[in-house]
C-alpha cells in the first residue's frame, strides 16, 4: 500500500479544461455507479508513446475538485515517468473517491473494472494508495487492462522492491556526481517512510555500509526495521539532522519553503512522488543551495518498469536490468542540468517531453 497526501485544492470545480492541472490531457472520464457508490475519475494524459498506464488511488478527498486535481497531476507525471524510462507507454491514472478502509467493496472494484474495460486498452490500471492486489483481482474479473496482479495469477506482484532498487541506483549516481564516487559506505542517509519501498531501500543501503537513519509514523515498523537492518530511529526535527543524503519515501511535497532552509543534506534521492511542493520554485532553491536533487519521476520508475514487463511476458531479470539504467540516466540528467544552467527537474522534464514530441511528429508524418 502506498501512502501519500494528495495535493490540496481550495478552489471549487468550476472547469475541467481550465483547471491549472489539465495540461494537455487527451481524455478525462468521470465514472459513477449508484448501486456500489463508485465515484471515480480516470485521467488519460497521453497515449502518444503507447497505452496510458498508471495506478488507481482510493482516497477520501475533501471535494471533487481536489480529486480531479490529484488525478490530473498524477497522470501527467506518468507520461514523463514512462517516457524518460524509454517505455512504450503513455500516462494515465485513476482516483476513486472514498475511504479505502470503510467504503471499498469487491462489487465497487468490479464496477470500476467495467469502466476501465470501456476504454478498450487506452488506459491500463494498477495499484496505488488504498488499493491492494486483491482489489486488482476484482478488477481483473472485468477487464484484461490491468497490471500488478499477484504472482500466483501470472502477474509480477508487488512492484515496490524494484522501485527501491531504482531509487538506490539513482542515489548512487547522485553520489557519484556529487562526491566523484558512488560508494555509499559511511554516508549518513535519512530514509523518511519505511514502508514497502523504504524498507528495501534501507536493506540496500545498510548492505552498502551506509549509516541509515529511519523515520516513520508507526513505531512498531520502525523498531522492526531498526533491529533487522541495524538502522537508527530518529523522531524529532528530522530535517535539521546531520545527514549526507535525504531519501523521502513517504509523502510528497516534503521539499518546500520550510524544509529547504533546514536541510543539511547534499543529495536528495527518494521514492515519493511529487517531492517538490512547487517543481519550478523549489527546484531553483535546491540549485541555489547546491543540493543535488535526483528527479523523483526518474528514479522511482522501477515499479512502472516492472509492471510494463508484465504486459507482454513477465521477465524479472529484464525488468531489473532496465531499472539499473536509472543510474546512467540520472548521471546524464544531472550533467545536462549543469551544462544548461537549469534545474535537474527541468532537465528531466525536457528529456521526457522531447521523446513524446518526437513520437508525436512521427505519428503525424
Ligand atoms: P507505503 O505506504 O508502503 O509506505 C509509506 C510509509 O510512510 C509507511 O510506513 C507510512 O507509515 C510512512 N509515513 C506516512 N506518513 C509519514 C510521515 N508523515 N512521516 C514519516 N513516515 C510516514 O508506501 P510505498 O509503496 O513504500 O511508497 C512510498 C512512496 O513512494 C510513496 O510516496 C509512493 O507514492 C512512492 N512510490 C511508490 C512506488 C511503489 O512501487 N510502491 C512507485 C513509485 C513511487
Amino acid at each position: 500500500m502506498i501512502v501519500q497526501e494528495p495535493s490540496k485544492s481550495t478552489s471549487g470545480l468550476t472547469s475541467v479544461f481550465e483547471n491549472s492541472a489539465f495540461m494537455g490531457h487527451e481524455q478525462v472520464v468521470f465514472c459513477h455507479d449508484e448501486e456500489t457508490g463508485l465515484k471515480a475519475i480516470i485521467g488519460v494524459h497521453s497515449t502518444v508513446l503507447g497505452p496510458a498506464l498508471g495506478g488507481t488511488r482510493m482516497w477520501k478527498y475533501d471535494n471533487d475538485a481536489e480529486a480531479l486535481r490529484d488525478v490530473l497531476r498524477l497522470s501527467r507525471g506518468m507520461t514523463y515517468k514512462a517516457s524518460i524510462s524509454g517505455l512504450n507507454l503513455g500516462g494515465g491514472k485513476a482516483v476513486i473517491i472514498g475511504n479505502s478502509r470503510e467504503d471499498k467493496t469487491d462489487e465497487m472494484m468490479k464496477k470500476f473494472g467495467e469502466f476501465v474495460n470501456s476504454l478498450s486498452g487506452r488506459y491500463i490500471t494498477a495499484e496505488d494508495v488504498g488499493i491492494n492486489t486483491h482489489d486488482m483481482e476484482m478488477v481483473k474479473m472485468k477487464t484484461d487492462h490491468v497490471t500488478g496482479i499477484p504472482e500466483s495469477m501470472g502477474g509480477s506482484g508487488d512492484p515496490s522492491p524494484v522501485t527501491a532498487y531504482g531509487v538506490f541506483m539513482g542515489m548512487k549516481a547522485s553520489a557519484k556526481y556529487r562526491w566523484g564516487n558512488d560508494d555509499l559506505a559511511g554516508k549518513k542517509v535519512l530514509v523518511q517512510g519505511v514502508g514497502h519501498v523504504g524498507e528495501t531501500l534501507v536493506k540496500h543501503l545498510t548492505e552498502s555500509g551506509a549509516k541509515v537513519m529511519i523515520n516513520d509514523i508507526h513505531e512498531d515498523t520502525l523498531e522492526r526495521i531498526a533491529s533487522t537492518y541495524g538502522a537508527q530511529i530518529v523522531m524529532d526535527d528530522i530535517y535539521d539532522l546531520d545527514m549526507d543524503i535525504y531519501a523521502p519515501c513517504a509523502l510528497g511535497a516534503t521539499v518546500n519553503d520550510e524544509t529547504i532552509g533546514r536541510l543539511k543534506a547534499e543529495v536528495i534521492a527518494g521514492a515519493a512522488n511529487n517531492q517538490l511542493a512547487d517543481e519550478v520554485r523549489h527546484g531553483k532553491m535546491l540549485r541555489e543551495k547546491n543540493i543535488v536533487y535526483a528527479p523523483d519521476f526518474l528514479i522511482n520508475a522501477g515499479g512502472l518498469i516492472n509492471v510494463y514487463s508484465e504486459i507482454a511476458k513477465y521477465d524479472r531479470a529484464e525488468a531489473l536490468r532496465r531499472t539499473e539504467d536509472i543510474y546512467n540516466t540520472t548521471l546524464t540528467i544531472l550533467t545536462d542540468a549543469e551544462t544548461h544552467g537549469i534545474t535537474t527537474h527541468a532537465a528531466a522534464l525536457k528529456l521526457a517531453e522531447e521523446r513524446v514530441e518526437k513520437k508525436r511528429q512521427q505519428l503525424k508524418g
